[in-house]
């Protein structure tokens, strides 16, 4: 006799305009998007609903280091908040927007790197600068 999982997994294979539906529906349920997002920021972070809300709140509801206004759930205006964090430790740094965050990856999450690029640019822009034709006024 096949397990209930399986029979499912046959259903919805068999019905998958049905399946999708369902899925919709459950998903669009009140409180549904909210309990997904504490599941994760526990899961991922260790971090309780409470203790999101007051960081965000702390960061006056903006990307720790960009400033645009972020939100822990789907917010129109606003991108969504990420947990910016330690790779070694797991220490919680902030939350941040999606641009940011990733930023923060790609440059390798160190002082050092990051330091890096800021020295990259002000080379960048004293070669500009001494390129510059002055202007006519
Ligand atoms: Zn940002």
């Amino acid at each position: 006799m096949p397990s209930t999982y399986e029979y499912i997994k046959k259903w919805r294979k068999k019905n998958p305009h049905k399946a999708r539906e369902y899925w919709l529906r459950w998903r669009a349920q009140p409180g549904y998007q909210r309990k997904k997002r504490e599941e994760a920021l526990w899961r991922n972070h260790r971090v309780r609903w409470d203790e999101a809300v007051a960081m965000l709140e702390a960061q006056g509801g903006r990307c720790a280091l960009c400033g645009v206004p972020i939100a822990l759930l789907k917010e129109r205006g606003k991108r969504c908040a990420h947990v910016d964090h330690c790779h070694e430790t797991n220490v919680v740094r902030g939350l941040l927007c999606v641009l940011c965050n990733t930023a923060l990856g790609r440059f390798g999450d160190t002082v050092e790197k990051v330091r890096r690029v800021v020295a990259y640019l002000e080379r960048a822009d004293d070669r500009q600068n001494q390129n510059r034709i002055p202007s006519a006024k």
